[in-house]
Parts: C-alpha cells; sequence; structure tokens
C-alpha cells in the first residue's frame, strides 16, 4: 500500500516532469519561430535597406546632374564671364595690374597704362610703331 502510493506519486512527478519538460519545448520551439520570424525581417529591413540606399545615390547621381546642368546654365545665361573679359580688357597689356588709359598712336589701341606706355616702342597688340600716345579719361565717376 505504502510502495503502490509512493509509486504513484512518483508517476505524478514524473508526469508534472514530463509537462514541464513539453510546455519548455514549446516554449523553445515558439522562441525559434519568433527568432526565425525576427531574421526574415531583418533581411527584408536589410532588403529595404539596400534599396533605399540605391534610391539615395540614384537620387544624388540625378542631384550632382541637376547641378552640373544648372551651373551650365548659369554660366551661358550670366554675365560673369563678360564683366572678367571687360575688366581683363581694362588692364595694362604690358604690366597686367594697372589699368588701362593710354591710347596709342598711330593704331588706337587703348592697351596700356601711363606707366608702361613710357618704355613702349611698339603697340603690344598689333605691333605697330607708336608715333603718339594719349592719355584718355573715362566718364566714370
Ligand atoms: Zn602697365
Ligand atoms: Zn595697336
Amino acid at each position: 500500500m505504502l510502495m503502490h502510493s509512493y509509486e504513484s506519486k512518483m508517476k505524478a512527478m514524473m508526469n508534472e516532469k514530463d509537462q514541464l519538460l513539453n510546455s519548455a519545448t514549446i516554449r523553445t520551439k515558439k522562441l525559434e519561430t519568433c527568432l526565425q520570424m525576427a531574421e526574415q525581417e531583418a533581411k527584408i529591413w536589410e532588403k529595404k535597406a539596400i534599396e533605399s540606399e540605391a534610391l539615395v545615390t540614384d537620387l544624388n547621381t540625378k542631384l550632382t546632374q541637376a547641378k552640373a546642368t544648372r551651373h551650365e546654365d548659369a554660366e551661358s545665361v550670366c554675365n560673369g564671364d563678360d564683366e572678367e573679359q571687360r575688366q581683363e580688357k581694362m588692364v595694362c597689356k604690358m604690366c597686367h595690374v594697372r589699368s588701362t588709359c593710354v591710347l596709342l598712336l598711330p593704331c588706337r589701341h587703348l592697351c596700356c597704362c601711363r606707366h608702361c606706355e613710357g618704355l613702349l616702342i611698339f603697340c603690344p597688340v598689333c605691333e605697330t610703331v607708336k608715333n603718339g600716345s594719349l592719355e584718355v579719361f573715362f566718364g566714370l565717376n
């Protein structure tokens, strides 16, 4: 009788342990499934990230292209170069520092400053021998 009850107690305990083990196994399986799902999700996100990265790169390329085009447009539209050329025209052909204010004769090239004119024998533009010069005054104030 005593033996019997002990045995049944043991059995009950074993059953309980089995159940615990079972539920543990189930929990592990659930966790595994969760992990797999998470992994899959991570893969999806990774793919999305790569896709967005590609998109960003593409956009950057387009932006750079657009900037380049706009720069070209700006260059062709803007008078910046003209202004530079005009300024260059107004700089002495000899010293490239002072502005031109002397008109050479007989060729009438306005191409050098007062200082360089004294050293010139011929025009730096057309190489005509100088036989005279005129200092000019721009009507600018
Ligand atoms: Zn000069
Ligand atoms: Zn000249």
